[in-house]
């Protein structure tokens, strides 16, 4: 069966280290929880940093220590967000890509996010994807809401290289769609051909979306930006939610991919040693 790449969240935006303990803030915090997470199964980290107070941040040197810090520590793909945090500009949100991680998150569609809304216009989603192709980034496009992939859809229109993609479907954010099977489904059924995707729940469905991503051939996006519980009541560490969606994949009879294999699954260059 096709290798399982398990993406970990680490970070996120909208956390603050008064909801969880174990969420890295520094470049040394990041470093330690991708050795730990790739240890557990991951292949890929997506990336967002934050300042010593745990404030959310775009900026480039903090953005570049996190990346040697990860690259010193581990093998894991690097993915930088380009969500950033609410309120941030298109020139910060885009900032940290001319460090050249490998991949780079491109949201497809303003959505509601909690009370706040996530803009993503047409012209920020251009002026985003310009910066990342600039940059010879690799995009994963973030799928929040169905109308989302007719968004990317109208973008290949325009003649630019959307597709095919590896596509991540955030699904259960307060303000985009709920996560269900059937959605899922339905999201699956409209992709382009030859899209390899992923699916990120939010909460207590990320184990459940996560397995049934595992069982459909999908892969999977866990860690607490988009979840910090392992349990009721019980907080997660990164590598401990990791480790269990690798199990379960392990019993469903499907590998987890090494970080070299996911990198030959999306079709990404072998990072020479010293530029990585
Ligand atoms: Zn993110």
């Amino acid at each position: 069966m096709l290798p399982l790449i398990v993406t970990v969240a680490a970070v996120g935006a909208e956390l603050t280290p008064e909801q969880t303990p174990h969420l890295p803030i520094t470049p040394e915090q990041l470093g330690e929880t991708a050795a730990l997470c790739q240890a557990a199964g991951a292949s890929m980290i997506h990336v967002h940093c934050r300042n010593d107070d745990g404030s959310n941040t775009a900026d480039v040197g903090r953005f570049r220590d996190a990346l040697a810090a990860i690259r010193a520590k581990s093998d894991l793909i690097v993915q930088f967000t380009t969500g950033g945090a609410i309120g941030m500009t298109v020139a910060e949100r885009a900032g940290p890509l001319q460090l050249r991680p490998e991949m780079a998150s491109l949201t497809c569609g303003t959505v509601n996010f909690g009370e706040d809304v996530f803009e993503n216009s047409f012209p920020i989603m251009r002026g985003i994807l310009a910066e990342i192709l600039r940059y010879g980034v690799r995009p994963e496009l973030e799928i929040f809401d169905a109308g989302h992939l007719s968004n990317a859809k109208r973008l290949a229109a325009e003649g630019l290289p959307m597709f095919p993609a590896h596509v991540d479907f955030v699904l259960g954010v307060p303000g985009g769609l709920d996560a269900s099977v059937r959605n899922l489904v339905h999201l699956v059924d409209a992709l382009p051909e030859g899209c390899t995707w992923s699916v990120a729940a939010i909460g207590r469905d990320q184990l459940s979306m996560a397995t049934v991503a595992i069982a459909m051939g999908g892969h999977v996006r866990v860690g607490l930006e988009d979840n910090i519980y392992y349990s009721r009541g019980r907080l997660a560490r990164n590598d401990e939610l990791v480790g269990r969606v690798a199990r379960i994949a392990t019993e469903l009879g499907r590998p987890v991919a090494s970080p070299a294999e996911a990198r030959e699954l999306l079709g990404l260059p072998v990072p020479a040693a010293a530029a990585r």
